[in-house]
C-alpha cells in the first residue's frame, strides 16, 4: 500500500514540483546521488574504484518529451565517456530510452543511442539500457537487438525484471544470443496481469532465472543487481559450487545502499559494480528508492524534519 502510494508520488508532476523546491529534500536525495555534476559524478567514481568497486554512471532523467532536450542528454553522455576515459575510471554508463526520446519516436531514439553507442565502443565504455516500465518492455528489448545484431555494438547490454511473467522466456533466449544482462526485481508500479504481485514470486522467479543464467556459455553474462542478502549469498554458493571463476558474473548494488557488503564483496574476489546516478533530475529516481525500503521513508522524514 505505502509502496503503491510512493510509486504513485513518484510519477505526480505536482508531488514532484513541490518536492525539488525544498533543499532539504535535495540534501537526503544526496545519499542516493553523486551530486548533481559531471565533476560530482568523477569525484565518487574514482572513490569507489579506489575501493576496487566498478561503477555504471547514469545521467538521472527520464521522459522526455521535447526533441530539443534530448540533445542536452546525449551531448551529457558523450562528455561522460570521454571523462571516463581521460581519467581512466573502470566505468560504464547506464541509460532510459524515455531518456533519449523513445516517447517522441523511435527513430530519434536510435539516432541518439548510435551517437553515444559509437564513442562508448572507440572508448572501451560498456553501456547498459536500463529496463522502465512494462509499457516499454517489448521496445527496450527490440532496441537492445538491433544495436546488437544490426549495428554490431559489442558494448551494450540491457535489464531483465524478475516481477515480470515473461522475463524467465526472454532470459532463456537471451542466454542463446549469449547477452550481457542486468538482472533485477524491477522498482515499477505493474498490474497483476503483468507482474507477479507477491514479492515471493519475484523473488522465487529471481533465483531460477539466475541459476539458469549462471549456468549459460560465455559470452552470456550475468550482473546480479540486488541488495538482497539471500540471493547474494544463493549467487555466491551457485558459482563456488559449480567451480566458476568468481569474474563470471558481477554483482551490482545502488549507490550508498549496502556499502559494507559491496565492499565485503569485492575484497573475496568478485566483481562488483555500484550504480552512480548524478544530475538535478534525481526526483523519480529517489522516490522508487524511498518506496523499495519503508525504513528510508523514516530516515527522510526525520532529516527533512531535523534541519
Ligand atoms: C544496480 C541496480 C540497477 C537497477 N536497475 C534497474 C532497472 O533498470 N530497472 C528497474 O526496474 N529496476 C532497477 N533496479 C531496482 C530493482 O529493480 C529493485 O527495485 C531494487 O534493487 C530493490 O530490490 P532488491 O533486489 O534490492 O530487493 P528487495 O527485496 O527490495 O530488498 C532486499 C533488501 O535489500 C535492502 N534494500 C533494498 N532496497 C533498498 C533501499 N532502497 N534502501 C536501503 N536498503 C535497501 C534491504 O535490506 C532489503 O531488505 C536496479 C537495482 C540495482 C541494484
Amino acid at each position: 500500500m505505502l509502496r503503491r502510494l510512493i510509486l504513485y508520488l513518484s510519477k505526480a508532476k505536482w508531488a514532484r514540483n513541490m518536492a525539488t523546491r525544498w533543499g532539504a529534500a535535495r540534501r537526503v536525495a544526496r545519499r542516493f546521488i553523486a551530486g548533481e555534476t559531471i565533476d560530482d559524478a568523477m569525484t565518487a567514481a574514482r572513490q569507489l574504484n579506489d575501493q576496487g568497486l566498478l561503477v555504471s554512471i547514469d545521467y538521472l532523467g527520464e521522459s522526455v518529451n521535447a526533441a530539443a532536450d534530448t540533445e542536452a542528454v546525449v551531448a551529457m553522455y558523450r562528455a561522460l565517456i570521454a571523462r571516463i576515459q581521460k581519467d581512466q575510471l573502470k566505468a560504464s554508463v547506464s541509460l532510459k530510452l524515455t531518456h533519449m526520446g523513445l516517447d517522441i519516436s523511435e527513430d530519434l531514439c536510435m539516432t541518439n543511442l548510435r551517437h553515444i553507442l559509437t564513442d562508448a565502443k572507440a572508448n572501451g565504455v560498456p553501456v547498459t539500457i536500463d529496463m522502465e516500465s512494462s509499457d516499454y518492455t517489448e521496445r527496450t528489448l527490440q532496441i537492445y537487438r538491433t544495436l546488437r545484431d544490426e549495428y554490431g555494438f559489442t558494448n551494450v547490454g540491457t535489464v531483465i525484471q524478475s516481477y515480470l511473467y515473461r522475463s524467465r522466456e526472454d532470459m532463456r533466449l537471451l542466454a542463446t544470443e549469449g547477452a550481457t544482462i542486468r538482472l533485477c526485481k524491477g522498482a515499477y508500479l505493474e498490474p497483476a496481469s503483468v507482474a507477479f504481485p507477491d514479492k515471493a514470486d519475484v523473488d522465487r522467479q529471481y533465483v531460477e532465472i539466475m541459476t539458469d543464467y549462471l549456468a549459460a556459455p560465455p559470452p552470456a553474462f550475468l550482473q546480479m543487481a540486488t541488495h538482497d542478502e539471500a540471493i547474494i549469498q544463493k549467487a555466491e554458493a551457485e558459482i563456488r559450487g559449480r567451480g566458476l571463476p568468481l569474474d563470471c558474473a558481477e554483482f551490482q548494488m545502488l549507490y550508498g545502499i549496502r556499502t559494507p557488503r559491496q565492499l565485503a564483496l569485492a575484497a573475496e574476489g568478485f566483481l562488483v559494480r555500484v550504480y552512480l546516478p548524478f544530475g538535478d533530475a534525481w526526483y523519480p529516481y529517489f522516490m522508487r528508492r524511498l518506496a523499495e525500503r519503508p525504513a528510508n521513508l523514516w530516515f527522510f522524514v526525520k532529516n527533512f524534519f531535523g534541519r
